[in-house]
């Protein structure tokens, strides 16, 4: 399965693809469109929708390597997947599923995810965004910041409040919204990294949706977005572990054939260690990305499972990209090289999908804390 996805990426995504993309801040539409139309989208949709009915563990195999390809075509991928294909797979009505499923597994629906707002990051169940019922359906208002490709999805899957519970996880309701609905405003927000589609301000004023458009259990969604946020760790951390295995590549080959002092740089033990430990911290990101897939598929993963992975693998695509660009010495500084990419998109993986400070919240409350 493996060499199949490498076989069309290396074809439809070589790396100054991905460059152009970046360079340009184009979405990768052709290499999505290639994944789609070679069956990719239906890998983890089950047959009688029209997919495959892989596992996490093939998910995660083709997440890693369109991430070691290029990570932002590996970002898109996984948002169809997640807040399309396992969200409506998981909470969709039988409706829901029929008209959905089947399109997504053909790779002709996007979606994204609108749950951070300008108040509440961290403290995403905090959030304010209303959905009040009216006659035949909801009126949604509110403003939700960094909902990444809203700008070329069909679909959001927006976290909504209903009402207000004892708790601020209660009253919490999700809608697949159509993003070309009347009332919808969407605003590009300039990022250091993740350019080639990026992420964007999302304002909504009066968007009537119908009752249809709720997806799972009025005033109870919390619970289903901790379970997509799940899903997503496994994505993010196999896409960003295949993004930081490219970095390493790159760094590694360049140590080779870099003369300094008349011999490569790679035989300065400064540099060799530095390879040495990207080598380790990529192995280890390696076996929590397919444990977690292996928890995951036995439903025996725990929330604090979830935080250790997001939190090893994000640090070590950050740590690998910027030991990377340390080997390329002034070249890694330069526009031209990738590793300023590398050195740029992973700075977002300590951040989004959950800080680096919040997985560690999660593991040390697993501990008792
Ligand atoms: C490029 C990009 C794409 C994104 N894509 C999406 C998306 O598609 N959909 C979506 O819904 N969101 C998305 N996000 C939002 C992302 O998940 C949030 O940025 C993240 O959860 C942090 O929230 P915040 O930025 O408001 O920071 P804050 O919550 O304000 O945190 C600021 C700092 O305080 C720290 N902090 C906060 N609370 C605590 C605490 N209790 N203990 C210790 N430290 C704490 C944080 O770790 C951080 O260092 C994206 C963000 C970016 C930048």
């Amino acid at each position: 399965m493996r060499e199949h996805a490498k076989e069309l990426l290396d074809h439809v995504c070589p790396p100054d693809y991905a460059e152009r993309c970046d360079n340009e801040a184009r979405p990768p539409r052709e290499a999505y469109q290639a994944l789609a139309g070679h069956g990719w989208f239906g890998l983890p949709i089950p047959p009688e929708y029209g997919g495959t009915g892989g596992s996490a563990i093939d998910l995660a195999i083709l997440l890693e390597e369109t991430g070691r390809h290029f990570e932002e075509l590996a970002m898109w991928l996984f948002r169809t997947l997640t807040y399309g294909g396992y969200a409506v797979l998981q909470h969709g009505t039988p409706e829901q599923k029929q008209a959905l499923l089947p399109k997504i597994a053909r790779g002709e629906l996007s979606f994204c995810f609108g749950l951070s707002e300008p108040e509440s990051g961290s403290d995403a169940a905090a959030l304010t965004t209303g959905a009040k019922a009216v006659d035949g359906g909801y009126v949604i208002d509110g403003q939700k910041v960094f909902t990444s490709g809203m700008d070329i999805s069909d679909y959001c899957l927006l976290v909504t409040r209903t009402s207000t519970g004892a708790k601020k996880q209660q009253g919490i309701t999700n809608f697949l919204v159509d993003t070309k609905l009347p009332g919808i405003e969407v605003r590009k927000i300039k990022t250091l990294g993740q350019r080639a589609i990026g992420t964007t301000q999302v304002f909504y004023s009066g968007v009537k949706v119908p009752a249809s458009a709720v997806l799972g259990e009025v005033d109870r969604g919390w619970e289903a977005v901790d379970s997509y946020l799940w899903y997503e760790r496994l994505c993010l951390s196999a896409a960003r572990t295949g993004a930081a295995s490219a970095a390493f590549d790159f760094a590694l080959d360049y140590a080779k054939n870099r003369k300094q002092f008349g011999r490569p740089i790679g035989q300065f033990q400064a540099i060799s260690h530095k390879l040495a430990d990207m080598k380790v911290m990529l192995d280890v990101s390696r076996t929590l990305v397919y444990r977690f897939a292996w928890l995951l598929s036995q439903d025996q993963a725990t929330r604090s499972d979830a935080a250790v992975l997001k939190l090893y693998t994000g640090e070590t695509y950050k740590a690998v990209s910027d030991l990377g660009l340390q080997i390329l010495g002034g070249y890694g500084y330069c526009m031209e090289y990738p590793m300023q990419r590398f050195f740029r998109d992973s700075r977002l993986a300590v951040i989004g999908g959950g800080t680096s400070e919040i997985q560690r919240n999660i593991i040390a409350r697993g501990l008792g804390l």
